[in-house]
């Protein structure tokens, strides 16, 4: 139009700047507006109105501001949109201020500035009640867009029984809006099984839901957890003619987060293979490799991570490579861990705050200290999150560090980083694992009279554990009965295993009790119970126990070991004679038997549960899996490396005596990470101190 030399007048210009509008492209809407300016349009009521809202848009409500104050006639529509363009940025009190001289000038107020205001209303319930008093007054109450924008507003201050109120009242007519806003409303207040009910009651009643309305339930599935829901909803919407699933990037992703989050991984896994390459994004990716890892498959989230790079279609973000490291973390794998920092070094994202804490996270849980001591000290002080410290707060517990982590702990204090609940979970039980009392019970009292945080179960949790693992099984009763709050499986859990640990009967009989009355399925206690039994030589009470158990329909969960050779992951069960290089491992194990015996090791045969014979038990015990691994691990790697071990469960107490020798007679390092806690062994001795 403009080359061809023909002027564009104050009808062409609001379409343009429409077009700038819904483009959001702030560059091309100044270009524009210079022209306008040029040709002394802007200051014109219909072209100025059109150019607020297209800044607007473009979120430069300061540009909005310029030319508003500049228009030479501004009606109602002009200070609606003046109010729209604060409130959509977030200029709630602006918004207000504007609404205010509108009133005052006597403008026309219309259901659009009444909807944009409440847009302002979104923090605010004071202030979206005082809007919606106005509405009442003035006869809003039967326009649909003004009801739909109080619902959102109710909602996302979090009054969402206010929001219901608004829905339910007969005062005008429901559109879809106004289903899709109370089912977005509920979810956010995370009140699935609310949200669900609308839904259903909104399809009982024959209104058809669209794109939104699915994109408003998927997270309240995900929330509720329920896979069966899940499958209903999906259906729902798969089975209907107008809606394609697999074209629909954003709605395939949120389903596959909802199913995943609902332990759905296959159906997750199909949606994510139905979805065309091409339209596969980032979210998409990150949604599915979560996904996994979410439903402890980090084997299969890390296969995905390694397909997203190979067809490199679309790049991993920091958050994907959170989640891959965090998968790291679980297995336990080292140089896949390694390879993934590479990864996130070559493409700048290793000094992304949250990568750098996965990192440390990943070094600290595949053994390797060095490095995540490295990376934190490496971290600008200024640079180090609340996760970023716990983190390796959590690290040095783990590996039996308690003083590191209390110095750490002192360190984050010192440069003002507020702990939160979690932190003083890793603080405790690194306090725990290093037997640290003291300490424990100052960060304990602390916690509630210098950071006004009131424990919780876990906290408890960890007290009992600490108090009861150095023998204090009184003290530990005590503090029990002192919670303010009602003691869960896991405060008796503690005292149960504490109990177990120092042979003391009685007490463990009355956690077992309370952990039965409070009815949960407590399997992993009962089988603590039966081996505190076992130990003691009261074999009809294992059968009792054991007889409970199977009953409850319990499997003992398989103990599993991996060891990571090469960028490889080996498993073993226990008598594991799965793996191809079976026979050498087991040749390799004769061996060591007799090496170990010869420098005077004994099986300790209590932990074993069973009531079978000596020699039988000994036979279970040589072969538990980490035993494999471990003669695997000597096999395959050179004898400078250490060898490092991953446990699904606590290593038992003779595997724990068995492979102190094992490092004795092998002169090798061995790092086994078990479901509690590190241990190193080297020359006869474990870091632990044999205190786990
Ligand atoms: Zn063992
Ligand atoms: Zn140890």
């Amino acid at each position: 139009m403009l080359s061809s030399s023909l002027y564009p007048d104050g009808f062409t210009f609001p379409f343009a700047f429409k077009a700038c509008a819904s483009v959001r492209d702030i560059g091309l809407t100044r270009l524009v507006h210079g022209q306008a300016a040029v040709l002394s349009l802007s200051r014109d009521g219909l072209v100025g109105t059109a150019l607020v809202s297209a800044y607007a848009r473009c979120c430069a409500p300061e540009d909005a501001t310029k030319v508003f104050d500049e228009m030479c006639r501004r009606d109602g529509v002009a200070w609606t949109a003046l109010v729209s363009a604060y409130s959509m940025n977030g200029w709630a009190d602006e918004a207000f201020e504007a609404f205010g001289k509108m009133m005052g000038l006597g403008c026309v107020v219309d259901s659009v500035t009444l909807s944009s205001l409440l847009l302002a209303c979104t923090r605010d319930l004071w202030r979206a009640c005082r809007v919606h008093a106005f509405v009442a007054k003035a006869g809003f109450e039967c326009y649909a867009s003004v009801c739909n924008s109080l619902i959102d507003a109710y909602a996302k201050c979090g009054a969402y029984d206010e929001a219901m109120r608004v829905f339910r009242s007969q005062s005008f007519t429901k559109d879809v809006v106004s289903w899709n806003t109370v089912i977005a409303g509920l979810a956010l207040n995370k009140q699935s099984d609310k949200a669900l009910a609308v839904y259903e009651e909104m399809t009982g009643e024959g209104v058809k839901p669209n794109r939104i309305t699915l994109l408003s339930l998927l997270p309240a599935c995900g929330e509720f957890g329920c896979s069966k829901t899940a499958k209903i909803v999906h259906e729902s919407f798969a089975n209907d003619a107008w809606f394609d699933v697999e074209a629909d990037v954003v709605v395939a992703t949120a389903l596959i987060h909802m199913h995943a989050k609902c332990g759905n991984v296959e159906l997750a896994r199909d949606l994510f293979e139905k979805l065309e390459r091409s339209k596969r994004n980032v979210v998409s990716w990150r949604a599915m490799i979560a996904g996994y890892e979410h439903g402890f498959m980090p084997e299969e989230s890390l296969k995905l991570f390694d397909r997203m790079v190979e067809e490199g279609d679309s790049k991993p973000n920091s958050v994907t490579i959170v989640s891959a490291l965090s998968a790291c973390a679980q297995l336990g794998v080292l140089q896949r861990g390694r390879m993934i920092h590479g990864y996130a070094e070559a493409n700048g994202l290793d000094l992304d705050p949250t990568v750098a804490s996965a990192l440390i996270d990943m070094y600290g849980k595949c053994g390797d200290m060095g490095m995540a001591r490295e990376i934190f000290s490496k971290m600008a002080i200024g640079k180090r999150t609340i996760v970023s410290w716990t983190s390796m707060m959590g690290i040095e517990g783990l590996h039996g560090h308690g003083m590191q982590a209390v110095e750490l702990f002192n360190a984050m204090i010192g440069h003002g980083v507020r702990p939160n609940e979690v932190t003083f979970v890793c603080v405790l039980s690194a306090c725990s694992h290093s037997g640290l009392v003291d300490d424990g019970w100052n960060c304990f009292d602390s916690m509630i009279k210098d950071h006004g945080i009131e424990p919780n179960a876990r906290h408890y949790s960890c007290m009992v554990d600490l108090l009861g693992r150095a023998g204090r099984l009184e003290e530990a009763h005590k503090l029990i009965m002192s919670m303010a709050i009602e003691p869960d499986a896991c405060v008796w859990g503690a005292l149960l295993g504490a109990c177990r640990l120092h042979g003391e009967i009685g007490l463990g009989e009355l956690a077992q009790a309370k952990l039965f009355s409070l009815n949960t399925d407590g399997i992993g206690h009962q089988v603590l119970l039966a081996t505190m039994y076992a130990s003691a030589g009261k074999w009809d009470d294992v059968i009792r126990t054991r007889v409970q158990l199977k009953h409850k329909g319990a499997k003992k969960i398989a103990g599993l070991s991996f060891i990571e050779i090469g960028s490889k992951l080996h498993a073993f069960i226990v008598e594991d004679r799965s793996h191809p290089d079976s026979d050498r491992i087991y040749r390799e194990l004769e061996a060591l038997d007799r090496k170990v015996t010869n420098l005077g090791y004994i099986p300790d045969t209590s932990s074993v549960v069973l009531d079978m014979e000596e020699c039988l038990k000994r036979q279970v015990l040589k072969y538990h899996s980490e035993r494999l691994a471990m003669a695997f691990g000597i096999l395959r790697t050179g004898s400078s490396e250490p060898i490092r071990i991953t446990k699904n469960l606590r290593i038992c107490g003779d595997c724990h005596v068995y492979t102190k020798f094992v490092s004795k007679v092998t002169g090798r390092e061995l790092i086994i990470r078990d479901a509690r806690r590190f241990h190193h062994f080297k020359d006869g001795l474990c870091s632990c101190s044999d205190y786990w």
